[in-house]
């Protein structure tokens, strides 16, 4: 049975007449325009003055407990989807003993922060939110909003009893391998010293706000917030919009990604003045939202999640599948590529390079025909519509970002690919221009690229008092990207050497997965220590340099307008091991699914 959400027509108009060249050198000087030396140094890290930006303006009360010193069997680190999935998936091998540490209030971990008006998932919601078949849970729209999907992590913790003994409004700031003991000793900032048999990081991929570097940030006078920390005390209202003390504010946005296509339209509707600063347009695809059918949910059997899941993967992944059963945006790509495919084999001439090319100007003209066809003024239209390859940068799926600049007191300033020039006392200046602003919104995202510590907020210090940043000094070095040597008893959690999806949920599904296999294994058998062998990480490390980037990879290549998919558009050779599998999500998921199917527990060496 379809479900009806599925079956609109979600798609643009279709693609005009276009000369391939002409619009190859146009994504080449659009790059060339963005380009800067300082790359990832362009942006300010938040803290000191700027540590404000960081603080939790959810929390209903402050907790105030004596600092904790005992121990526990597994320590996860972070309560969003993969400390919850690391969780559950301990819990159903039979893990009882689980701390989860979490600087925010609850669970939710990104649906926690991000509560701006708006915030929504633009992957699917019955795709994107795990354990949908183990809570009988249905989402109640195809792209569920953030309110839900922050009650569902909370229903996810009751589920598999996870608020016995996790700790919120707590950071931990040191993590240390005592070899002494085998065991963890996790610090935090409430002086806790818990002991832990194993540590899992589930810190988050884009867990830490950053802003731009613009001169004379620290000069403005007017309010200030990031859109990931949204203060309703100043604007009022909440999530679903009502924004209603800006009505007499004249607010600024700085960036145009996916946050502030989301939460642009609802500031458009209150603020007297709006002031939307671009330095580059998003790809703004067709949402289409619409609530699920309850006779579609009540017939779905057993194992549709993970069908669905893989459905996706596939799709997203360019692995044509029977069929398209999200039928969006995001799979829609895949479908230009086949109708491609088709003409070219019609033709007897295949070229598999340029079948994806033409594809990808195929969707792109169609992205950049929705914003005539949406935006009344032609100027304005010209400044939103992106002119790079599609995945270049983050897709971005709204029906209301465009048509908002069709209002009066909304104003799209583009800086032509340069940014902010200036923040003063009172406003932001641009060319000569200085727009005087009531309050300045940063939707500029969060830290890609720079250290895992700084971007976890601690070191990792492994045997012999070496920290995970002095042995990933020289290149990241892992076993599928969850354990390094030196550092027993530990795992992570991220796309680095183990692989890339845009539904990262799956990802951690996988991960998390393996992490409570190996780890309930490692407990059953009573083995004190689980460490990647040399020469397993060795080989690991050689297979992800040889299997290079991959098809995924090289739709964010370095001949891409720059951004965080790219490193700021600056290749960085200690990064160049930090790539994910080449050889794709699917191919890495069976890996993984097969190494556990041995049960040789290949490459680790457990200790007694
Ligand atoms: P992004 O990093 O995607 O966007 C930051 C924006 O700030 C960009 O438009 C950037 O421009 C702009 N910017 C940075 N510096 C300046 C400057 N000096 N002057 C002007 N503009 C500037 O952050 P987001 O918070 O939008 O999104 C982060 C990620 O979070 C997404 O990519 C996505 O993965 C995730 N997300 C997911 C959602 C979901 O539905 N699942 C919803 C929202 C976010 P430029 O592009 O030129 O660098």
């Amino acid at each position: 049975m379809t479900n009806p959400a599925d079956t609109q027509d979600t798609k643009a108009s279709s693609p005009a007449e276009f000369d391939p060249d002409a619009l190859r050198e146009r994504y080449r000087i659009e790059r060339e325009k963005r380009l800067r030396e300082d790359g990832n140094e362009q942006y300010v890290e938040v803290v000191g003055k700027f540590g404000h930006y960081v603080d939790d303006p959810y929390l209903e009360k402050e907790i105030d407990r004596d600092p904790i010193n005992d121990e526990v069997d597994v320590l996860v680190v972070g309560g969003g989807f993969g400390g919850l999935q690391a969780c559950a998936k301990l819990r159903q091998e039979g893990v009882e003993s689980l701390r989860v540490v979490e600087k925010g209030g609850d669970f939710g971990g990104t649906w926690y922060w991000n509560r701006y008006p708006g915030a929504q998932c633009d992957v699917e919601s019955y795709v994107y939110l795990p354990l949908l078949e183990e809570l009988g849970y249905v989402p109640k729209e195809k792209y569920a909003y953030a309110k839900e999907i922050l009650e569902y992590s909370q229903a996810i913790g009751r589920h598999y009893n996870l608020y016995e003994g996790a700790i919120f409004q707590t950071e931990v700031t040191g993590m240390r391998w005592d070899d002494s003991i085998s065991r963890w000793i996790v610090s935090t900032n409430r002086n806790d010293e818990i002991r832990a048999r194993f540590v899992a990081m589930a810190n988050g991929p884009l867990n830490r706000p950053k802003l731009p570097g613009i001169p004379g940030i620290h000069d403005y006078e007017g309010h200030t917030f990031h859109t990931s920390r949204w203060d309703y005390e100043y604007t009022g209202g909440d999530p679903e919009g009502n924004l209603e003390r800006l009505k007499d504010k004249r607010v600024a946005v700085i960036g145009t990604g996916a946050t502030a296509i989301q939460c642009v339209p609802f500031l458009g509707e209150t603020a007297k003045e709006l002031f939307v600063f671009q330095r580059t347009p998003s790809t703004v695809d067709v949402r289409g939202n619409s609530p699920t059918d309850p006779k579609w949910a009540s017939s779905l059997e057993p194992g549709w999640h993970k069908h669905r899941m893989e459905n996706f993967n596939g799709l997203v992944s360019g692995v044509p599948q029977p069929e398209d059963l999200v039928n969006d945006g995001w799979t829609d790509l895949i479908g230009k590529m086949i109708g491609r495919f088709r003409e070219a084999s019609e033709a007897g001439e295949i070229n598999i390079e340029e079948i994806l090319d033409m594809a990808n100007f195929d969707k792109m003209n169609e992205i950049r025909g929705r914003v005539d066809e949406l935006v009344e003024d032609p100027e304005v239209a010209e400044k939103l519509k992106p002119y790079y390859r599609m995945f270049c940068k983050r897709p971005t799926f709204n029906d209301d970002y465009l048509p908002t600049f069709n209002r009066p007191n909304v104003t799209l300033i583009d800086t032509d690919g340069k940014g902010v020039d200036r923040i003063t006392k009172q406003g932001l200046v641009v060319g000569d221009v200085e727009y005087e602003v009531d309050c300045i919104i940063f939707a500029t995202g969060f830290e890609v690229g720079t250290s895992y510590a700084r971007r976890a907020g601690y070191e990792i210090v492994g045997r012999e008092e070496r920290t995970l940043t002095e042995k990933w000094a020289e290149g990241m070095s892992t076993l599928h990207g969850m354990q390094s040597r030196g550092f027993p008893n530990c795992f992570l959690m991220h796309i680095s050497q183990a692989a890339f999806t845009a539904n990262f949920p799956h990802l951690l599904e996988e991960l998390t997965t393996h992490i409570a296999h190996i780890i309930s294994h490692a407990i059953e058998n009573d083995a004190k220590t689980v460490e990647v062998s040399q020469p397993a990480e060795e080989a690991w490390v050689k297979t992800i340099l040889e299997k290079g980037v991959g098809a995924l990879g090289s739709l964010a290549r370095d001949d891409c307008t720059p951004g965080y998919y790219n490193n700021e558009g600056k290749p960085n050779p200690a990064s160049a091991q930090a790539v994910p599998y080449g050889g794709g999500s699917i191919e890495f998921f069976k890996l993984l699914a097969q190494w556990r199917s041995d049960g040789e527990f290949a490459g680790l060496e457990f200790g007694s």
